[in-house]
């Protein structure tokens, strides 16, 4: 029995000769497994990265079925699968900057710090819709002669506050 050369990625083994091996080595079914196993091995982001230079295979989106598995040119990822890798991507990197900035819990300090930082940035930014808000028409016609701390709150008061100090 002469030697054999056997494919990993395919799980297979055929005589040995240089015309087999490169008869095996273009044949789609080896790209596709071989595509597969590494596909296995990557992380989302790079699955992703990838997965946003493509455009969709039609023939996979149509009858599920491409020859070229993995390794096709176009992607086979549903926007449901996008979004599950998007959603892992987001998960990991939480955990990652969780774990490296420090092995304890985070202080209260932090926490508070993070949380003020956070309320101001919304305020800083101008996508952010305030809701419109105005007194009941009852309160508009109050004795002007009441103190500052009786005045009914305006919408105008209200959006024009500075809560990003604690005083
Ligand atoms: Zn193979
Ligand atoms: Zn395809």
């Amino acid at each position: 029995m002469g030697k054999r050369y056997y494919c990993d990625y395919c799980d297979r083994s055929f005589k040995d000769d240089v015309e087999a091996r490169r008869k095996h080595l273009s044949s789609l079914q080896h790209m596709k497994n071989r595509a597969d196993h590494y596909c296995v091995f990557k992380d989302p982001e790079t699955i992703l990265r990838e997965e946003y230079q493509k455009t969709p295979c039609k023939r996979y989106m149509t009858v599920r079925d491409c020859a070229f598995g993995l390794g096709c040119r176009f992607s086979h990822y549903t926007p449901q699968m996008i979004w599950e890798l998007e959603r892992l991507v987001a998960m990991k990197k939480s955990r990652d900057s969780t774990s490296s900035k420090n092995s304890n819990w985070p202080n209260s300090e932090d926490i508070i710090k993070e949380y003020l930082e956070n309320v101001t940035d919304s305020n800083d930014s101008e996508e952010f819709n305030y809701p419109v808000w105005s007194a009941p028409s009852q309160l508009a016609d109050l004795p002007a002669n009441l103190p500052a701390s009786l005045w009914p709150a305006t919408h105008e008061g209200l959006v024009n506050s500075n809560f990003s100090k604690w005083g």
